[in-house]
């Protein structure tokens, strides 16, 4: 039998060297006391989860973060068996009883949740670790203050009937990328206040912890016991008004490649793509780039998104599609199968996830993040 080749039409290379000395530079910036959690969710933020939490691990975080349950079950079952995981995003009916038995750090926001670890218990006989999580400002999750009492009570009382051991207290920013946004001196008062409730009731945390990318690299009064950067660990400024990647000594991880499927001569005139939202100045060559919006590609970057094609930057001509969109090549052409880069670290003249963002009005976060299953990932620096 042979082995199906990997597919030429389009991959994203996950630059594992540059992910682990991204974590480096982040453990760098906190007090040696501090530990990092490494945060991945939604598939390592679209990298790939296993292998990002692996390569986290191996430049020395201890703890790793997920939003849902089943992202945290995987992990487990991948194999990674010995360092903590903390997971945040728990729903009623979610596998309570697998999350014990994995050893996982259950996050609890509200008395249901609370309830639902009890009953895990005692279906499986095995204590479970959890964390309590503060709404301090966000208005997201969380618990409000006015509920905090109750909900560190019933903590209190399940931890001394041997049943849960409270191992955390912590909670998120609303405006961290916003230096000097008065919400976050705020938000670090609610949650002193909401801490010191606590600690006084009788909880011993191992961590205390709210601080996000913009935090861990712009607010190091926010450290406490743990920091739990997502996109940093992926070499994307979470603020790029404050600084690019390297401003932050950080490295993009990330680089969306696909292979020209198509060169052709067209006249002066010629549409191009659905609606005809561009076409032709006079004769020139179009380039067919195999990617579209089935693959994360932002239909709403049609016209503007940025691919380096030969030794220029081009920009999408008329419509990003399904599967596919064109560049023009203008006066020069390339041979099929030549590389087109979307993104990458930008060093080699190709655009950043940045710039797609710009182009497609959104959050470098949600261009990578949203890079299609059809993509394979394609694993360097190992
Ligand atoms: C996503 C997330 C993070 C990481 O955020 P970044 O801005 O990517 O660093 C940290 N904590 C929680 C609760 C999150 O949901």
């Amino acid at each position: 039998m042979t082995e199906t080749p990997p597919p030429r039409r389009a991959r994203a290379e996950i630059d594992l060297g540059a992910l682990r000395a991204n974590v480096r530079t982040l453990r760098a910036r906190v007090a040696p006391h501090a530990q990092v959690m490494a945060v991945v969710k939604a598939d390592a933020y679209g990298h790939g989860a296993v292998r990002c939490a692996r390569a986290a691990l191996e430049a020395g975080v201890g703890w790793l973060g997920t939003a849902t349950p089943h992202e945290a079950l995987a992990l487990r079952a991948a194999g990674l068996t010995d360092a903590r995981i903390l997971c945040w995003l728990w729903t009623p009916g979610d596998p309570f009883a697998e999350g014990v038995e994995a050893g996982l750090d259950i996050t609890v926001s509200g008395l249901w949740a609370l309830r639902e670890v009890v009953a895990a218990v005692r279906e499986t006989g095995r204590p479970a670790r959890v964390q309590l999580k503060a709404d301090t400002g966000l208005g997201r999750n969380g618990c409000q203050p006015a509920d905090w009492a109750e909900l560190v009570g019933e903590a209190l009382k399940a931890e001394k009937d041997g049943l849960v051991t409270v191992t955390g207290l912590w909670s998120h920013f609303a405006c961290a990328d916003e230096p000097g946004h008065p919400s976050i001196a705020s938000q670090l008062d609610v949650f002193r206040t909401m801490l010191d409730y606590a600690e006084k009731a009788g909880v011993r945390p191992e961590v205390r912890h709210i601080a996000n990318s913009p935090a861990t690299l712009t607010l190091p009064e926010t450290h406490f016991d743990l920091v739990r950067p997502g996109i940093a660990m992926y070499g994307v400024s979470p603020a790029p008004e404050l600084g690019t990647p390297a401003d932050f000594g950080l490295r993009p991880v990330m680089t969306l490649k696909a292979s020209i499927a198509l060169v052709k001569q067209v006249p002066g005139g010629h549409g191009v793509s659905y609606g005809h939202h561009y076409v032709t100045e006079g004769e020139t060559h179009l380039g067919l780039v195999p990617v579209g919006y089935a693959d994360g590609i932002p239909r709403h970057a049609s016209g503007r998104g940025p691919v380096l094609v030969g030794d220029r930057v081009r920009r999408v001509a008329g419509r990003v599609a399904m599967d596919q969109f064109v560049v023009d090549l203008g006066g020069d052409t390339v041979e099929p199968g030549a590389d087109a880069v979307l993104f990458g670290p930008g060093d080699r003249g190709e655009p950043t996830a940045q710039d797609w963002a710009e182009a497609a009005d959104t959050i470098a976060y949600e261009i990578v993040t949203r890079i299609g299953a059809r993509v394979p990932r394609v694993y360097v620096n190992g």
